[in-house]
């Protein structure tokens, strides 16, 4: 095949980029409608890449359409085709280990919750003191200290903790 000219390269063989040829079943594209004269528009590798990762973390099968025949496979075996294939390994991968500490943290959050639920409502701290020659438990509020006698509320600044 001849050298193409410099006004070849920039006037023939533009085709679609090659990651609008990728979706789900249920229709989910990298939103590519670029041409270009190369495998990818500019930048659309690295948009195939994420594409590919974010289905491959969700385990979805993915379509490559070239010339009208699609050929189904994981994003993980598309991926494989292209130079940044390792990439896409390692992100899925990442992506599930992401994922199940996010399940992890979710988890232990739910199980806090739960936990809550059950705790007793807080309770002031108790707070043992004499008052006269009497000790008493109470709580403190402020500098009082708030003790029952015979079901009655009293507060004294006058006590002694014990
Ligand atoms: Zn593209």
């Amino acid at each position: 095949m001849a050298a193409k000219t410099a006004q070849d390269e920039t006037t023939t063989d533009l085709h679609a980029c090659t990651c609008s040829q990728f979706a789900t079943a249920d229709g989910q594209t990298t939103g590519c409608t670029a041409t270009t004269k190369r495998l990818f528009a500019p930048g659309h590798d690295a948009k195939l890449k994420s594409f590919l990762i974010r289905m491959g973390a969700d385990g979805a099968e993915v379509i490559r359409t070239v010339d009208g025949i699609a050929s189904p496979a994981d994003a993980l075996t598309h991926a494989q085709k292209f130079a940044f294939g390792h990439m896409v390994i390692a992100g899925v991968a990442l992506a599930g280990e992401k994922a199940r500490k996010k399940a992890e943290r979710l988890e232990a959050k739910a199980a806090a919750k739960a936990e809550g639920r059950t705790a007793r409502p807080k309770q002031p701290k108790k707070v043992t003191a004499k008052v006269g020659r009497a000790t008493f438990t109470g709580r403190m509020d402020g500098d009082h200290f708030v003790y029952e006698v015979k079901g009655k509320e009293r507060r004294t600044l006058k006590f002694q903790a014990v």
